[in-house]
């Protein structure tokens, strides 16, 4: 959050950069099954990110001490290849792709049904292809539609979607100018079956109001555009002949229970009620601010 240019970001009329509405999302695609090798895959085009997300697992997890002999470890690794971003991004892991990673671990091991893999490993690669801002939450997007090709038992999709605010307005999905020169971002995750916010980060600062207006956009275009693509990419996949629903169901059958699975009624208010009566609950982790800081 730079917060200190002259660029105008929104201009008289309301409209941003790119042309959208403050409450407008960028164009998105998602594919299912796009790898062969992995056990489950999935492709997210979001505005100008592009990210490729594969699982393999479960399996045993090695080395052994990383195993839990109740339950199956989540182990999630976000990656920005290195011609991602404008200047070539310098490869391996920093500081900001391991917060990531253990962030989204964190989030897709709490839709998991890990009880069923005692001592096993699901492990989740996500490759950012292409970055221009919102790459954590095109990513886990793309992670749980890949779980879920993988026939991994889950209680829900997961949802990513990011609000904010630049050029003092609350905006949804916050491109790379108005990342870079804005005031605030919000990413967050949610299950829209169930409704639980299973990822919320703030990075800036934002009024309370500010907060509430910015996690309503977020978690109504999540619910209501991002997820119904999701299980649209898991029907195509899966609906396409029968063979592939057989393969499917003796997959562990899951993706056949999420091309069932219909968009259950979120009422993005009443999340925001809930959360505000179990305080406790939220954790508002401030995000590494790494960037700023030259570590790019
Ligand atoms: N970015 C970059 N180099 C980096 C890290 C980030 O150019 O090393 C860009 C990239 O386009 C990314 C954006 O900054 O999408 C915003 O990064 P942020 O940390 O806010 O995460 P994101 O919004 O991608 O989840």
């Amino acid at each position: 959050m730079g917060g200190h240019s002259d660029i105008v970001l929104i201009d008289k009329n309301g409209i941003r950069l790119d042309g959208r509405k403050a409450d407008e999302l960028r164009p998105i695609k998602i594919e299912a099954g796009v790898l062969k090798r992995a056990d489950g895959s999935a492709y997210v085009v979001w505005g100008n990110n592009m990210v490729l997300a594969a699982v393999y697992g479960p399996r045993e997890a090695h080395p052994r001490h990383v195993q839990n002999s109740n339950r199956a470890i989540v182990q999630a690794k976000y990656n920005m290849a290195a011609f991602s971003v404008g200047d070539r991004k310098r490869p391996g892991p920093d500081r900001r792709s391991v917060e990531i990673s253990k962030i989204i671990s964190e989030a897709l091991e709490a839709v998991t049904m890990t009880e069923l893999f005692p001592r096993a490993t699901i492990d989740v690669y996500m490759e950012v292809l292409q970055a221009n801002a919102g790459t954590r939450c095109a990513a886990i997007t793309a992670a749980s539609v890949a779980m879920a090709d993988a026939g991994i038992p889950m209680r829900g999709l997961v949802t990513g979607c990011a609000a904010g605010k630049a050029g003092d307005k609350v905006i949804l999905d916050l491109g790379q100018e108005e990342d870079n020169f804005g005031q605030a971002d919000v990413p967050l995750a949610i299950v829209p079956r169930t409704g639980e916010v299973v990822l919320l980060q703030m990075d800036g600062h934002l009024t309370q109001e500010e907060f509430d207006e910015a996690f309503r956009l977020a978690t109504e275009a999540a619910v209501n555009v991002v997820y119904p693509l999701q299980v649209e990419a898991l029907k195509r996949k899966y609906a396409g002949s029968t063979e592939d629903i057989e393969e499917g169901i003796t997959n562990g059958g899951l993706a056949n229970s999420v091309i069932n699975e219909t968009p259950s009624e979120v009422n993005a208010d009443e999340i925001v009620e809930e959360l505000a009566s179990r305080e406790e609950k939220v954790a508002l982790e401030d995000m590494d601010d790494g960037k700023q800081g030259g570590e790019q």
